[in-house]
């Protein structure tokens, strides 16, 4: 099973708000909020082209910025750090 270095603690992700450009706050893997809802469609499109590699499996975070909510998503694979 692949450790994500994130979630691990090893190391943190650092997202400017691509509104006010505040540091983004990682509020842990997605899986922890989606549970209820699935895999989105389209967030699903963006792994795959981050990650070519398909036997990977990335860590996807959810990041939100304290300031104005604003929420994105990253993938953290091994080769990311
Ligand atoms: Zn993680
Ligand atoms: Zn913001």
């Amino acid at each position: 099973m692949d450790r994500c270095p994130v979630c691990e603690g090893l190391t943190q992700l650092s997202e400017d708000c691509p509104s006010c450009g505040a540091p983004m706050e990682d509020c842990g893997n997605i899986e922890n909020y989606w549970d209820a809802y699935g895999p989105c469609e389209e967030k699903t499109e963006d792994i795959i082209s981050d990650s070519a590699d398909s036997d990977r499996h990335p860590c996807m975070h959810f990041l939100q910025c304290p300031n104005c909510d604003v929420s994105v998503t990253r993938t953290v694979g091994r080769d990311t750090i």
